[in-house]
């Protein structure tokens, strides 16, 4: 027998397990059935395309073994088993990247109550067991292997290894139950009839049977059912299937009551937490599937990184064929879990022919019209409950506008989005457009790194002046998305940091724009000569119809990428050339004027070439970004200061 330590986090995370209050001790045996139904699936999944595992994927079953006498519960499967590699690498160390944040949250608090939903964050799987067990033991071999392996802990720091045998492949898992305190919640967890309840409870779904030997005694009666005379009672035992194992997605969903649902989705999703919605579906016609799908009411720690194991889960006709079928949808919809029954798909299908497969191809594209369908139903029925949604899920749902053009139109629908309008309350592209001021035909948005960047930013002011709404965008993905989009509802959508902008009627535009054209002829060598000062980082110097009270500010031409993108290409490691920005300024502003006047005496002026730089610096600071040289443009301001005041 070999000795082992368990990783530092998983033996923080196991004492914590064994020291805290968890009012709900009894699912450990869901979590162990789980693991056992996961195995299971495992095996047949492997045996499709091993032939060497194909007879050992047969009678997959669950068995509950109790001893009343010695304490002992056994959950037993004949699923995949595991290596010895794989139990010190799956057993013996949390490999989940939330845990260290979980650990984190736990020791923030003082009173050791782990609440149903700091653990239905981050779900702690095995490990519930020392919750109601001072020692667990684990027998398992790999289906495959000849050998299996012996682990043993009593949740103290260190767990014991070594090489034993087992009949066939499968794991043994046995929990030696703590004494019997219904205070806390420790139950007699060998009574046959608490076992059933709680299997009926949380695993009624669990799509393989869950069997359990029966103990009742019985005595011999006659054809009336009368004790026979001089009988004695006699122990039998049958062998009895504790769950129903209809698949749950198969039902009316009248006949299925909201819990079971709930458990089902923490069956299928590993999630500890009640789902926020679930979206049932039937197809008939060419194709015949159904389609039982949830969405989390919590996105989990590691959303953005996460190569899932869960996801959508494909069975075809009621037949388990493997979970996370990346195929059955998009990335911008990672978020849902559930299940996926085909009636047409054969059974033999793999990895490598899902994703050329066309009936799966159809499956996904009903699958992706009814979420949304079912996303706008609850965004137009139920505002507090999209809002929830969209505050998990909202910014990877945005990921779609971008990439599935056949649905942008729908997935615009369903954005949320900070405006001018208001500093905390969301709102969508119709209601933004039910409150454009008259004359106004363009959706104006800026984006940008931070809400208070955008609304210092010197672009925003001719908008303030005039009471036009602005969309503010600042999010990453932003960026992305908005580059696909040009119109909602038919109505354009302009970035107000990029091309130039005239705001009013057609008649008020007009004038606007003849009157920038007589100004600019006297403003012509001024806005020559700072161009000349600034290529290096200028292409253009212009008059500005943007700015009321700031003297300049940058922006884009239409085509041309934000500042913020290229950042972001840069940081993805692409070799994007810097593009040049124009620098608009404002005619109406003392400096300006009192440039044009000096300049227009003194074409040399040496002084211009200072403002020409202090300008630049003051329209990135304007946009919360750096001067280039910034001791040079501290040292200038330094100069002309002094000066002013010589
Ligand atoms: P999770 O199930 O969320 O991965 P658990 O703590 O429940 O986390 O289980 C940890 C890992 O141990 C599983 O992912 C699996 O690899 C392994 N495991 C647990 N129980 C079994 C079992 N009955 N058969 C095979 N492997 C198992
Ligand atoms: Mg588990």
């Amino acid at each position: 027998m070999q000795k082992f330590e368990f990783q530092a986090e998983t033996k923080q995370l196991l004492d914590l397990m064994i020291h805290s209050i968890y009012s709900n001790k009894e699912i450990f045996l869901r979590e162990l059935i789980s693991n056992s139904s996961d195995a299971l699936d495992k095996l047949r999944f492997e045996s499709l395309t091993n032939d060497k595992l194909k007879d050992l994927a047969v009678d997959l079953h669950i068995r509950i073994d109790v001893d009343s006498k010695k304490r002992t519960l056994s959950v037993i499967d004949n699923g995949i088993g595991m290596s010895r590699q794989e139990v010190i690498d799956y057993v013996g160390t949390i490999a989940r990247s939330g845990s260290k944040e979980f650990l984190r949250l736990l020791s923030e608090k003082k009173d050791r109550v782990i609440s149903p939903e700091l653990i239905g964050q981050f779900g702690v799987g095995l490990y519930a067991s020392f919750m109601v067990a001072d020692k667990i033991t684990i027998v398992t071999r790999k289906a495959g292997e000849n050998t299996a392996t012996f682990w043993e802990s009593t949740g103290d720091g260190t767990y014991s290894l070594d090489e034993t045998t087992r009949d066939s492949a499968g794991t043994t898992i046995t929990l030696h139950l703590k004494p019997e305190d219904t205070e806390d919640e420790l139950h007699d967890y060998t009574r046959e009839w608490k076992i059933r309840e709680i299997v009926r409870k949380y695993s009624d779904y669990v799509q393989y049977p869950i069997k359990m030997k029966i103990e009742r005694s019985e005595i011999e009666r006659d054809k009336d059912g009368k004790p026979k005379e001089g009988a004695k009672e006699k122990t039998v035992v049958t062998d009895e299937t504790l769950n129903s194992i209809k698949a749950i997605w198969t039902r009316p969903e009248d006949d299925v009551s909201d819990d079971e649902y709930k458990e089902f989705y923490k069956h299928i999703s590993h999630d500890w937490n009640d789902p926020l919605t679930r979206i049932v579906f039937k197809a008939e016609g060419l194709h015949e599937f159904r389609g039982l799908l949830f969405i989390p009411s919590k996105a989990p720690m590691d959303m953005y990184v996460r190569e899932g194991e869960q996801g959508i889960h494909l069975y075809i006709r009621r037949i388990f064929i493997m979970n996370d079928c990346k195929e059955l949808i998009p990335e911008y919809l990672r978020f849902l879990r559930g299940v996926v029954d085909s009636e047409d798909l054969s059974l033999n299908i793999s990895r490598e022919i899902l994703q050329k497969n066309r009936q799966i191809q159809v499956i996904r594209q009903k699958v992706i019209a009814k979420v949304l369908e079912k996303l706008e139903d609850i965004k137009s029925n139920d505002k507090e409950t999209y809002l929830k949604f969209w505050n998990e899920f909202g910014q990877i749902l945005k990921e779609g506008i971008f990439h599935d053009a056949k649905n942008r139109e729908k997935l615009l629908d369903l954005t949320m989005m900070y405006s001018t309008q208001s500093d905390s309350s969301l709102t969508t592209f119709r209601e933004y457009i039910s409150r454009m001021q008259a004359g106004q035909d363009t959706i104006y948005y800026m984006s940008g790194k931070s809400r208070q960047a955008i609304e210092n930013s010197p672009h925003l002011e001719a908008f303030k002046d005039k009471g036009y709404e602005v969309l503010l965008f600042t999010h990453p993905v932003d960026e992305l998305w908005v580059q696909s989009v040009f119109e909602f509802d038919k109505m354009p959508l302009k970035s107000i940091g990029k091309g130039t902008i005239d705001l009013g009627t057609e008649e008020e535009k007009k004038q606007a724009q003849e009157k920038r054209k007589e100004t600019e002829k006297d403003f012509r060598t001024l806005l020559d000569s700072l161009r000349a000062s600034l290529q290096d980082n200028i292409k253009e110097v212009r008059l500005s119809s943007r700015l009321t009270s700031s003297p300049v500010c940058l922006v884009g031409e239409q085509s041309d990428l934000t500042p913020q993108m290229e950042e972001m290409l840069r940081a993805m490691g692409q070799d994007i050339p810097k593009t040049k920005r124009i620098l608009e300024v404002n005619p109406d502003h003392p400096i300006i004027v009192q440039m044009q006047k000096r300049f227009s005496e003194n074409k040399k002026d040496p002084v211009l070439n200072d403002y020409a730089e202090l300008l630049y610096g003051l329209a990135l600071l304007a946009e919360g970004s750096q001067p280039p040289d910034q001791g040079k443009f501290s040292k200038t301001i330094a100069d002309v200061m002094a000066r002013a005041l010589s």
